[in-house]
């Protein structure tokens, strides 16, 4: 099992689109192993596949408290949703950084586990707002994109200059 490299905003391959897992084999295991070091290492709450630049649908999630209760969703859709909560989020790809986004309290949702095995689940709280943002993650859509065009600027510019940072300092190193 090895941790994968966390893409960080504004790299553009957050915003490309996932495509449909076909073939239920090996491979597939092993990213899902891969993602789960990844996500518990980082450590987060929950990791979609753009976001360590694979682009088969995959979103691994574990919200309990006792980072036991791994859940495993492949070719993820929302069926139902319902209410409305607003929770402070964070995102592996935005270190640091955190913001309130509205979303559904309470989702209806069909995905497939690492076996191929198609299940439906009802999920609430905090693990249904970190399964609509790993889902958005899956179709290139960031939590930023959900706040007012002044705060998504704000932050687009702080990573964008801690991106320019980082290259010079690369290059100082490689200099
Ligand atoms: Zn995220």
């Amino acid at each position: 099992m090895a941790a994968l490299d966390i893409l960080i905003y504004p790299d553009p391959r957050l915003r490309r689109v996932a495509t449909p897992v076909v073939a239920f084999d090996a491979e597939i295991k092993r990213i899902v192993n891969d993602m789960a070091t990844t996500m518990y290492e980082a450590p987060g709450i929950g990791l979609a596949s753009i976001q360590v630049g694979i682009r088969h649908s995959i979103i691994v999630i574990d919200v309990s408290q006792e980072l036991q209760d791994l859940k495993v969703l492949i070719n993820p859709e929302i069926l139902e949703s319902e209410g409305e909560q607003t929770v402070e989020e964070g995102c592996l790809s935005f270190p640091g950084y955190f913001a309130r986004v509205n979303r559904a309290e309470w989702i209806r949702f069909r995905a497939h586990n690492e076996h191929g095995e198609c299940y439906e689940a009802e999920a609430d709280g905090l693990y249904a707002v970190c399964i609509q943002h790993e889902i958005d993650h899956l179709s290139g859509k960031l939590f930023t994109d959900y706040l007012s065009r002044l705060k998504r600027q704000r932050v687009s510019r702080q990573f964008e200059k801690a991106a320019r940072n980082r290259q010079r300092e690369l290059a100082r190193q490689a200099g």
